[in-house]
């Protein structure tokens, strides 16, 4: 296997070289040549093995010049005590959903199971592929993501980490956990604009030729922990193999497969579980659900994306996003790895910020997907009604994925096994998740927190609690176009 540009299929690089550099220099995305397919016996021999058994099971055929010896490592290191749960990504069962809970790890969302491995994958893949060359990390981030990456990569030698975060698109709670980020190596900047303007900065700021010339002559490189990085999806095609497994262990019906529910932003982890689709889990439709800014519910419906629209700054801040980057990817498989029909899509998005996919594309894409969206009220309701029935609190993002799919079976009748992808912790959102279960207000963010903890019960994660008395140490608001600037001045180049 080697991996391929969305956008030139003649470049070929291996894993490491992918991992180490992010982006395609033509712009694309890597993705690989060809897909590994699970048999029944190895999902006999998947059954049997711990999370981290099945993660080096799944990701050996992704590192292909990887040794084992270092797939170990890496593995080990990302999930052995860094989540609170011996098992990284449990599954509670609520009424007829099956909720995989992704937000056991030391940030308390979904990207940590992606990102406590990444820093493990790209420093071993720098050390084969730029000997001696620091590795700069740059981070756009809707609120999750900067987070989890800067925990992953806090003081891991010879790598720099610097993240931009919309200034008012962010809870205050995912704030606070950025500005407060321990750490010799992490940079924390504040941006004019909301998280479309962060990812385009730093898309732009990596693909400049004249920008990585400096970085060279200083002896470093850049590389992306966004999930445009092939490193950042493959750890989580394995938790939607490890699901399944799960699934099976508890004789969950799969006579005819089951539905995935993902809460959508940048596509990253819907695209995930397609590819687990595609290796051979039995997945019947890919259910992309949206908040207010339902740019891919429409898109799936109408085979038409269109970006010129309002953009809503929503309780599920992290999907927040108009420009969901990974598409491009599934593009690549729908369009049947035709790089020229992505190179002009993409081409015309950028222009125009609107594109139109062809009708084989679309057909194609209605079979797999089904798309849905809700707002806020009915985001908020949904978590009072899932508490009120079921005692189990939700999260703004997991809301939005099972008020969709609440939707979902009831336009299509469909009623299969369900799988939900549950993406953070109440607590991380804790204000909207009060406001939905209670009308109580402590006017604080930890009063709140208190609050919620009082009236549901629900265990607060050990790491929220610690956020109380952190210290603030970034208070830096940029311009959106003066990022490269902030970045020049994070890492000392005149
Ligand atoms: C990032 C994020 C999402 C969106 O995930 P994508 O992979 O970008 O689609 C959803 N929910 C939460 C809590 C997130 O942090």
């Amino acid at each position: 296997m080697n991996y391929i540009s969305t956008r030139n299929k003649s470049v070929k690089v291996t894993a490491a070289e992918a991992i180490a550099k992010g982006i395609s220099a033509d712009g694309g995305l890597f993705v690989p040549d060809s897909f590994p397919k699970l048999s029944e016996d190895d999902f006999k021999s998947l059954k049997q093995l711990d999370y981290i058994g099945r993660a080096k099971y799944v990701l050996k055929y992704f590192l292909n010049d990887f040794t084992e010896g270092e797939v170990d490592y890496c593995v080990r290191g990302a999930y052995t005590g860094s989540f609170d749960n011996d098992i990284p990504a449990p599954i509670s069962v609520v009424g007829d959903m099956n909720i995989l809970e992704l937000w056991h790890g030391p940030t308390c969302a979904f990207k940590d199971l992606a990102l406590q491995l990444l820093p493990y994958l790209l420093t071993t893949s720098a050390k084969k592929t730029a000997a001696g060359k620091k590795t700069v990390i740059l981070v756009a981030t809707s609120g999750d993501t900067g987070k989890a990456a800067l925990e992953g990569f806090c003081d891991v030698p010879d790598t720099e980490i610097i993240v931009f975060y919309p200034s008012d698109g962010v809870s205050p709670m995912q704030k606070l956990q950025m500005d407060s980020q321990k750490g010799g190596n992490v940079h924390v900047f504040a941006i004019k604009g909301n998280f479309d303007d962060a990812q385009t900065g730093v898309k732009k700021i990596f693909t400049d030729a004249a920008v990585k010339e400096k970085l060279d002559e200083n002896g470093m490189q850049f590389s992306s922990a966004n999930s445009i990085n092939w490193g950042r999806l493959a750890p989580q095609i394995v938790y939607y193999v490890s699901a399944y497994c799960d699934l099976l262990l508890k004789n969950a019906d799969l006579k005819d497969g089951f539905n995935v529910v993902v809460p959508t932003g940048n596509f990253g982890n819907i695209l995930a579980a397609y590819y687990a689709k595609k290796m051979g889990v039995p997945i019947n439709r890919l259910i992309c659900a949206s908040n207010s800014n339902n740019v891919l519910t429409d898109f799936i419906r109408t085979g038409v994306y269109d970006r010129n629209r309002k953009f809503y700054t929503t309780v599920s801040p992290s999907m927040d996003i108009l420009i969901s980057s990974n598409l491009e990817r599934m593009l690549f498989e729908l369009s049947g790895a035709d790089d020229k029909a992505v190179s002009k899509m993409q081409d015309e998005l950028s222009k125009t910020g609107t594109f139109k996919v062809s009708d084989d594309i679309k057909a194609k894409m209605s079979e797999l997907f089904w798309g849905g969206c809700c707002n806020d009220e009915q985001t908020l309701g949904t978590i009072g009604k899932v508490f009120g029935e079921y005692g189990y609190l939700c999260d703004t993002h997991t809301a939005v994925a099972v008020n969709v799919y609440n939707q979902y079976k009831e336009q299509t009748g469909d009623c299969r096994t369900a799988l939900i992808a549950s993406t953070a912790s109440p607590y991380k959102f804790a204000d909207s998740v009060l406001k939905a279960v209670s009308d109580k207000d402590s006017g604080s963010e930890f009063g709140n927190v208190d609050l919620l903890c009082d009236i549901t019960g629900a265990e607060v994660p050990e790491p929220i609690k610690a956020l109380e008395k952190a210290e603030v140490r970034f208070n830096e608001v940029c311009d959106k176009d003066k990022m490269l600037l902030a970045v020049y001045s994070a890492l000392g180049i005149k």
